[in-house]
């Protein structure tokens, strides 16, 4: 059986560095990073996340700033709450929960962000930093991927990885970190031929789809590292909602070398890099070292 790669675990760590961080710097110099949230409208699944980030922003020492408008606001006044969060201060981060309601243009309001401030790593500066391998703002669930990747094999060099889903927010970033380790980095989408089959070659595969369950255990090659980015909603045998992955995980399980759960694998990981990423900005903003 596959070792299960604990992100809970690694993720809670990772909170209490940040939260030590947090704590020297208010000592040291008393700042205190700030991280401002804004949520459009009332999207149940954004609402909760909204909810666990604020939490978990104040658990690590750092100021929380909510703000939650209703689904009619115009852009006009989005894009001008945002121009206020870039010229506060007190913010360092500023997070714009997606999805956006429809009427509502999210390439323009992430681009409207200041880079500097952007710890989703979305804004197209940092796409392009993060591409071309120069320092940039890394988003929050490829960048806990990564983490867990490096912890479990040290180096990633030379590994064929496969990440399957080509999102702007999980899949491309991804593959680009992958990549900056010196992987061979293999993308496949909803039009790749022989899914199966290229899913066997790798030592890495990354599924990020939002298919339950799709990839299965023949799928894998034997001792291959499986992460499953996928959050899906199913209801359970007791007619109750469960969340599983994009991978089979009672199938895989019985063949990769190690895999993460859904939930207690990547999840976790995600808000814990949004919180280091805003000490990262809140450093850089004040012309300090960064933490490691
Ligand atoms: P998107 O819907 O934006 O992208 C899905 C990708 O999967 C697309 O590139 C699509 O290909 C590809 N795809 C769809 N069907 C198939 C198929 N049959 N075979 C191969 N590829 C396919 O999703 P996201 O990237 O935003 O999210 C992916 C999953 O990760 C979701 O379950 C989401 O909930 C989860 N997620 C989890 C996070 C976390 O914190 N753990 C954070 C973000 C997302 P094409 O481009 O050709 O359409």
């Amino acid at each position: 059986m596959a070792q299960v790669i604990d992100g809970k675990a690694f993720a809670a760590k990772l909170r209490e560095k940040v939260a030590a961080e947090v704590a020297k710097l208010k000592a040291d110099h008393g700042i205190t990073p700030g991280l401002a949230v804004v949520l459009v409208g009332e999207d149940p699944a954004s609402s909760v996340y909204v909810r666990s980030k604020g939490k978990q922003t104040v658990e690590a020492g750092m100021k929380s700033f909510e703000h939650k408008l209703s689904a009619e606001t115009s852009e006009e006044e989005l894009l001008a709450l945002v121009k206020r969060l870039n010229e506060d201060p007190e913010v360092h981060g500023i997070l714009v929960q997606l999805p956006l309601p429809k009427h509502l243009n999210s390439d323009l309001v992430i681009n409207s962000i200041d880079p500097a401030k952007d710890v989703d790593g979305f804004h197209i500066s940092n796409v392009g930093l993060l591409g071309t391998g120069q320092k940039s703002m890394v988003p929050c669930t490829p960048l806990g991927c990564l983490l867990l990747l490096r912890d479990l094999h040290g180096s990633l060099a030379g590994k064929d990885a496969v990440v399957i889903g080509r999102s702007n927010i999980v899949g491309k970033p991804m593959a680009q970190l992958l990549l900056g380790d010196s992987a061979t980095v293999t993308i496949a989408h909803s039009k790749t031929k022989d899914l199966p089959s290229v899913v066997r070659r790798a030592d890495i595969v990354v599924a990020a789809v939002g298919r339950p369950k799709m990839v299965l255990g023949d799928w894998i090659k034997s001792g291959a590292t499986v992460i499953d980015v996928g959050i899906n909603r199913t209801t359970g045998p007791n007619g109750k909602d469960v969340l599983v992955g994009d991978v089979d995980y009672d199938s895989a399980a019985q063949v990769a070398g190690a895999i993460t759960p859904v939930p207690g694998g990547v999840g976790p990981m995600t808000i814990a890099c949004l919180l280091a990423n805003t000490v990262t900005a809140c450093c850089r903003a004040n012309g300090l070292s960064e933490p490691e």
